[in-house]
């Protein structure tokens, strides 16, 4: 998406209003209009980035430093007992907004399951498959990916053993 139609480019222009909570040289941060939780902070480079892969390490390294202040003022401000840090990465990731963004999510003990079970049920894999994973992982390109067609993907969403994940058609 180009930055000219871009909601989070517009609110960093000031074209669009935000209750905003942060900003240094490089990031805003602002809430978010559908809290998961009240406090619920979206910390966002000024840059526009559609993936966290295509950012340059420069801007990548100014980030994470607004995203930790963030998660420290939103937790002093709302008493929370933790604090959940999201990015999603990719419209298959559940990404809707097409700038790269974190949130930063209020998080109370009393609300239930907490761990990425609560997203994603556990894949088990025996040694050798982590092992090989592990390799494959290991010698990976950086980078941004390329696409992965449809069917594919959805073969590839389905696997439950390494073997699954990586056989040919
Ligand atoms: P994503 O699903 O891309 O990781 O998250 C996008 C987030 O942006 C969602 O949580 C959504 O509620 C939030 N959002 C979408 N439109 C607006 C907006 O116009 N203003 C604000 N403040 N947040 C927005
Ligand atoms: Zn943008």
């Amino acid at each position: 998406m180009a930055e000219g139609e871009c909601l989070f480019c517009a609110i960093i222009q000031g074209k669009i209003p935000a209750k905003m909570v942060y900003e240094d040289s490089w990031n805003i941060g602002f809430l978010d209009i559908n809290p998961r939780n009240p406090g619920h902070t979206l910390v966002v480079p000024k840059k526009h980035y559609e993936f966290l892969s295509e950012m340059t390490n420069e801007d990548a390294s100014r980030l994470l430093p607004a995203v930790k202040a963030v998660a420290s003022k939103v937790r002093n401000a709302t008493q929370a007992q933790g604090v959940s840090i999201v990015q999603n990465n990719g419209q298959a990731a559940g990404q809707a907004v097409a700038h790269v963004h974190f949130h930063v999510i209020p998080r109370f003990a009393t609300e239930g399951p907490v761990a990425m079970e609560a997203i994603m049920p556990v894949k088990k894999m025996d040694e050798q498959s982590l092992d090989k994973m592990a390799a494959l992982v290991k010698s990976a390109p950086e980078g941004s990916a390329p696409p992965v067609q449809e069917p594919k993907a959805e073969k590839l969403a389905k696997a439950k053993t390494l073997e699954d994940l990586i056989k040919d058609d």
